[in-house]
C-alpha cells in the first residue's frame, strides 16, 4: 500500500476500511461496516484537514444493494417534480449516477435527501442534470465514459500512483521552466510547455488554422525540450480549436495520460474536434486524426469544477477559476513544488460582464508569473459596450428583415453563438423584434445542448431564468436545428427572411461558407461577422480587404461567387479589450512579479507588455516561439 494510504487508514477504527485505491489525485476507502459508512463520525473530515487532499469513503461494492433492488428505492425515493430519468450503476466503484431535471430538488438542502438514500442503497448517489436539449452527441460522450468504467478505474488509479508514489509531506523542486511550442505573439496553436524536476506538463494544445502549413499550423512538438513518451498532463483552459485542436494527435501518438478541463470544456472540445474530422472528409482532405483518437481524449479527460484545489503530478496542484470567455473556460492557477512558485495562465480571457458568463477571476492565493492573452491588447482595441452590439444587431437584423433578406451570421461553434442566441431571444421576448426563424446549423446545435447541460456555468441573470422562473432562452421555439444538407437546402431556398448561424466564425471551412456561396449574390441579404479575423481567412478578404469576388476552386472546375450582400461586423467580443486586460492587471491579487504576454500579434503582444511595464513597473516579457524562460 502506498504511504499516504497507509497513514489516512492509520486514523480510521481499525479493521473498517476494507480496500482504497486512487481516483486521480483523489483517495477513496471502502468499508463494508454499514454503520461507518453511515457515520463516519468526522473522521473523513478530519484526515482530509490533516492531509490535504479529497478522500471518499464508500462502502465496500459487496455491501451496495442489488442494483434492480436499489433502482427501485431510487424511483421511489425522489418526489415527481426531480424528473429522475436515467439510473447508471458503477459496481467496481459502488457509485450511481442519477440524471434529473432538476437536480437541486433530488439533492435537497445541503445534500439531505442524498445522505438519506446513501443509507438505503448502500451506494454513494452522483445527481448530473439531465440536458433540456437532448443531442445524441452529449449521449456518445457519456457513453464513452460508461462503457470504459473498468478501464477508467485502472487509469485513474495509474495517475494516483504516479502522483503519491514516493510521497512526503513536504516536496521540494528546485527549479521551473516554460517552453513556448506555440502561442508566443500569435493567435492560434497555444501551447505552453512547463518542466519541474518531478513534470512535464502541456498547457493548452491548439491548432492555427489560419495557417497554410503545417510548421505554422502545429505547435512546435520538434522542440528539443519535449518528448511525448515523457509527458504527465495536459491541461485545458478552454475548448477553441486553437487551445485544443492538436490534443487528439497527441493520443493519435500513443499518449495516454490524462487531460484536465472543465466538463463542458471536455463536451465542447470533442465535438468541435469530431466537427473538424467531418469537415476534412467531406472536403476530401486526410484529418489529422480520426474519431478513436477522439475518443481515447475523452476517456482519459478528469474534469474539475471551478476553484477545487488538485494535485496533477507530485510537485504541480493546480485550481481552475472561471475565465468568463466561453462555457466551461478556465484561468489555471499552478502551485509548482509545494509553494516555491505560483503561476497563473490565463487562457483567453473577458473581464467584463457578458451576455452567458460572469466576468473573469482576478484573485489568487498566491502568484509570481502571470501569463495573459493580448488578442486584444493593442492601443486602439476598445469594444463597444454590450448594448451597442445589441442594438446593432437589432437594428441589422430589422434592416434585411424589412427588404426580405437572410441575415448570415458566420460564427465560432461556442460562445458567440449563444451569445448572439440569447441577443435574439432577448429582442424578440421584449418584442423589439417579431418572431422570426433563427437557423442553428451543425453543431452548433449540440454545443447548445451542452449549455443547457451545465447552467451553473453560466451567469447569475441566465441561471436565475432557467431555474427560478423556467424561461430558458435556449428552448424559445423560434430556434430551429438544421441537421442535415437536405436541410440546409431547404433554408436556402426557404422564402421569409430569417437569421442562420452557421460555423465557422472566420470562414475557412464549413457551413457557413456554403451557405456564403448561396447567398452571396443577393443584395437583400446580409452577412454579419461576429467574431475575430485572422489574416489568410476568408472572413478577413471579404470584410478588411473589401474582396467583391471570390474563386472557389473544386478540382478543375471554378465556382465565381459575387459578393453583393450587406457586409458588416458586429463586436459581440468574448475576449477583454486593452482597457480590460489593463484593468485585470490593476484589480489582479496578489501582484504578479512578472507577466508574460501572449495570445496576440506581435504589436499587440509588445505593446501590452510595455504599457503594463509602464504602469505597474512589474517586469513584462513577450515570449516568441520556442523561447524558453526559467521561472524560477
Ligand atoms: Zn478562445
Amino acid at each position: 500500500m502506498v504511504e499516504i494510504i497507509k497513514e489516512i487508514v492509520k486514523m480510521m477504527p481499525e479493521g473498517t476500511i476494507s480496500d482504497a485505491s486512487f481516483e486521480g489525485a483523489n483517495i477513496v476507502l471502502y468499508t463494508k461496516d454499514k454503520e461507518f459508512f453511515v457515520d463516519n463520525k468526522g473522521l473523513i473530515r478530519e484526515a482530509v484537514e490533516a492531509f490535504k487532499k479529497r478522500i471518499e469513503l464508500r462502502p465496500d461494492p459487496s455491501k451496495c444493494l442489488d442494483p434492480e433492488k436499489a433502482e427501485k428505492v431510487i424511483r421511489k425515493f425522489f418526489p415527481e417534480d426531480a424528473g429522475i430519468s436515467q439510473i447508471l450503476f458503477d459496481p467496481q466503484r459502488s457509485i450511481v449516477i442519477i440524471e434529473a431535471e432538476k437536480p437541486g430538488l433530488a439533492i435537497g438542502k445541503q445534500g439531505s435527501m442524498l445522505k438519506d438514500l446513501r443509507e438505503q442503497i448502500m451506494w454513494v448517489p452522483y445527481v448530473r442534470r439531465t440536458p433540456a436539449i437532448k443531442s445524441p452527441l452529449i449521449e456518445n460522450i457519456r457513453a464513452v465514459l460508461y462503457q470504459h468504467s473498468d478501464y477508467r478505474r485502472k487509469f485513474l488509479d495509474k495517475i494516483g500512483h504516479r502522483i503519491y508514489d514516493g510521497w512526503t509531506r513536504a516536496k521540494k523542486s528546485e527549479w521551473v521552466r516554460l517552453t513556448y511550442l506555440g502561442g508566443g505573439r500569435q493567435v492560434g496553436r497555444s501551447c505552453l510547455f512547463l518542466q519541474t524536476p518531478e513534470s512535464r506538463i502541456l498547457l493548452d494544445c491548439g491548432i492555427n488554422v489560419a495557417a497554410d502549413t503545417p510548421e505554422e499550423m502545429y505547435p512546435h512538438m520538434d522542440a528539443p525540450e519535449f518528448n511525448i513518451a515523457d509527458l504527465d498532463a495536459v491541461v485545458l483552459t478552454h475548448a477553441h480549436i486553437d487551445h485544443s485542436g492538436f490534443i487528439p494527435y497527441l493520443y493519435k501518438m500513443g499518449f495516454r495520460g490524462p487531460v484536465y478541463c472543465t466538463a463542458p470544456t471536455r463536451d465542447i472540445s470533442a465535438l468541435i474536434c469530431l466537427d473538424s474530422v467531418k469537415i476534412a472528409k467531406a472536403e476530401n482532405q486526410e484529418p489529422l486524426f480520426d474519431q478513436d483518437d477522439i475518443k481515447e481524449m475523452v476517456k482519459h479527460t478528469i474534469t474539475l469544477e471551478y476553484e477545487e484545489v488538485h494535485d496533477i503530478t507530485p510537485d504541480v496542484r493546480i485550481t481552475m477559476y472561471n475565465a468568463g470567455h466561453i462555457l466551461g473556460s478556465a484561468v489555471i492557477h499552478m502551485n509548482i513544488g509545494n509553494g516555491l512558485h505560483n503561476f497563473v495562465y490565463t487562457g483567453d480571457i473577458k473581464f467584463g460582464r457578458s451576455v452567458l458568463l460572469e466576468p473573469t477571476h482576478c484573485q489568487f492565493p498566491r502568484c509570481e508569473t502571470l501569463t495573459l492573452e493580448a488578442t486584444y491588447g493593442g492601443k486602439n482595441d476598445i469594444q463597444p459596450p454590450g448594448f451597442e452590439a445589441d442594438q446593432k444587431l437589432c437594428e441589422a437584423i430589422k434592416a434585411t428583415v424589412a427588404r426580405g433578406g437572410k441575415v448570415l451570421m458566420p460564427v465560432l461553434g461556442t460562445g458567440k453563438a449563444q451569445d448572439v442566441m440569447v441577443m435574439i431571444e432577448r429582442l424578440v421576448r421584449s418584442k423589439e423584434l417579431a418572431p422570426l426563424p433563427v437557423y442553428l446549423d451543425g453543431m452548433l446545435w449540440d454545443i447548445t445542448a451542452i449549455h443547457t447541460a451545465y447552467p451553473e456555468f453560466l451567469n447569475q441573470e441566465l441561471r436565475r431564468l432557467i431555474f427560478h422562473k423556467d424561461e430558458n432562452p435556449f428552448l424559445s421555439a423560434i430556434f430551429k436545428r438544421v441537421g442535415s444538407v437536405k436541410e440546409r437546402q431547404d433554408v436556402i431556398e426557404y422564402e421569409g427572411p430569417c437569421v442562420i448561424l452557421a460555423t465557422s466564425g472566420m470562414l475557412t471551412g464549413g457551413p457557413s461558407v456554403e451557405y456564403l456561396k448561396n447567398l452571396a449574390d443577393n443584395p437583400k441579404n446580409a452577412l454579419v461577422f461576429t467574431c475575430y479575423l485572422p489574416e489568410g481567412t476568408l472572413g478577413h478578404r471579404i470584410f478588411n480587404m473589401g474582396a467583391k469576388e471570390l474563386v472557389f476552386k473544386h478540382g478543375v472546375k471554378q465556382e465565381v461567387c459575387k459578393i453583393n450582400l450587406e457586409v458588416m461586423k458586429i463586436t459581440v467580443s468574448d475576449h477583454a479589450d486593452r482597457k480590460q486586460l489593463m484593468n485585470y492587471i490593476y484589480k489582479v491579487y496578489p501582484k504578479p512579479k512578472r507577466v508574460l504576454v501572449n495570445h496576440g500579434e506581435i504589436s499587440k503582444c509588445l505593446d501590452l507588455a510595455s504599457s503594463i511595464h509602464k504602469q505597474h513597473r512589474i517586469e513584462t516579457i513577450a515570449p516568441r516561439n520556442l523561447d524558453t524562460l526559467r521561472l524560477r
